[in-house]
């Protein structure tokens, strides 16, 4: 079960699987580093790693356990790209800074496969490419228009017809689809736990149980007050995306925490699982209330999707989950469901990831819109590139001021109506 949530959220798989991993001591006393990390899922312990790799000091403080947040829930897809197009990338940002977002985004995948490679991760990682499935003529027209963008950029990204997304995904639910071959997928928390051993190992201190409650200015230094001690520190990368809580409040209201669910099946026997994913594959889909998809290592079958703030539209949205699946897969219908979770994804109302500068020498990466699983560990090394003395025009991604969004507070109400509105939309097929 995942700590200190409500139980309707904290049934999660992944903490059920995970390897064993090391202590993290809370921080006690005081100590001094050159860098300081907060926020210990993908974009934190990233970061910790390429400034380890260096030889550059740096201290982690985590609320509660490396992979505890979002990082440690999720769908386990690397998901190469940002949300929007590349076309729209460098329409916004130019030919240069949208062309290195472009690269950063588009080989972040290859860089978890690289890390995981490199540090012998044990988190079952699966380079098999990542399936994106269209439900009506508009999200295959979206689909085609994307993959003939990525493929004039040179990357192997290839349109699928009704046939080939079928084969693939063993649906006839799909008009067509793509597949994006730099993605793939992994247990996520296992890949989270073994970024921080990789970190530790290469230098960085992490420590847990260490929720940040304040950052002060004391010259060119910052103090950080912890539950049980304090760091100075000459930088600061904040990387606590949608879980941001009271120390940083202007950050907070730049992105909006939307909460989303999976559920999962027993190990399923051979006979049923031979016709879903066969290639074991995560899918995605275009609906928009998204569908997202996958087996496991140990051949369970995982769907989810958007949730809600509330326990019992949790709940109904679970079963939904449920429901939707034997829909997609008949042999589904009757399998035993062991496992439902969820966790927060930041979400920002351009849909672009933000890096932002927050006073002198502290730096924040956060919203990745539900792609954080590769997004996250590029984030974490560009935020690495800044710590270590890269000035930020020299950065593959724009550094730009926090934009706090106006009404925030009201923002759950309208996330629930928009919601309401999509599942409608989608139900009617429009
Ligand atoms: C259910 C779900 C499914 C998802 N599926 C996918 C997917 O399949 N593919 C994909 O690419 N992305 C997916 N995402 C998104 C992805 O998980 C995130 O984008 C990514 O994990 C963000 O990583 P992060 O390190 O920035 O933040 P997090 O992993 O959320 O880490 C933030 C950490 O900051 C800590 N923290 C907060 N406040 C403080 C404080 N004051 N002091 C110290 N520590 C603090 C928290 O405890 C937390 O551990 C999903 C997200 C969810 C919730």
């Amino acid at each position: 079960m995942i700590a200190n949530e409500p139980p309707v959220i904290a049934n999660s798989l992944w903490t059920a699987t995970a390897n064993m991993s090391a202590p993290h001591p809370p921080l006690t006393g005081s100590l001094e580093t050159e860098v300081a990390i907060i926020g210990g899922g993908f974009t934190g312990l990233s970061a910790a790693l390429h400034l380890a790799e260096r030889g550059i000091a740096c201290v982690v403080l985590e609320a509660e356990t490396p992979g505890w947040g979002a990082s440690g829930r999720n769908g386990g897809q690397v998901n190469p790209g940002l949300h929007p197009d590349p076309e729209e990338i460098t329409t916004r940002f130019g030919a240069d800074m949208g062309g290195r977002m472009l690269r950063l985004s588009g080989t972040a995948g290859q860089l978890v496969f690289d890390l995981v490679a490199r540090y012998g991760i044990d988190c079952d990682a699966r380079p098999v490419g990542w399936l994106r499935g269209a439900h009506d003529a508009a999200g295959l027209r979206d689909l085609h228009h994307k993959a003939a963008q990525w493929q004039r950029l040179g990357a192997a990204v290839e349109p699928l017809d009704a046939a080939g997304i079928a084969d693939l995904s063993g649906s006839a639910a799909y008009r067509g689809g793509l597949i994006d071959h730099r993605g793939g997928n992994l247990h996520p928390l296992n890949y989270a736990l073994g970024l921080a051993a990789a970190a530790v190992r290469a230098g960085a201190a992490i420590h847990g149980h260490s929720r940040v409650l304040r950052i002060e200015a004391d010259g060119s230094t910052h103090i950080l007050t912890t539950t049980g001690g304090s760091l100075r520190a000459r930088r600061v990368l904040i990387c606590t995306n949608a879980y941001t809580d009271a120390f940083a409040p202007g950050l907070a209201r730049t992105v909006v925490p939307v909460r989303s669910v999976q559920v999962a099946t027993e190990p399923l026997p051979p006979e049923v699982l031979a016709g879903i994913l066969p290639g074991e594959h995560a899918l995605s889909d275009t609906r928009r209330l998204l569908l997202y998809y996958r087996r496991d290592a140990a051949g369970r079958f995982i769907m989810g999707g958007r949730g809600a703030y509330g326990a019992a539209a949790t709940r109904t949205r679970m079963k939904a989950l449920r429901q939707v699946s034997a829909k997609l897969y008949p042999q589904l219908d009757g399998v035993r469901w062991t496992h439902a979770w969820g966790g927060f994804v930041a979400v920002t109302t351009d849909h672009f990831p933000h890096l932002d500068r927050l006073g002198k020498g502290i730096m924040a990466g956060l919203g990745y819109n539900g792609r954080g699983v590769a997004m996250a560990t590029a984030m974490g090394r560009v935020m690495a590139d800044w710590a270590s003395g890269t000035p930020e025009v020299g950065l593959d991604f724009p550094v730009t001021d926090p934009r706090p969004i106006p009404f925030h507070g009201l923002r759950r109400l309208g996330v629930a109506a928009t919601v309401a509105k999509y599942r409608l939309l989608d139900a009617l097929g429009l």
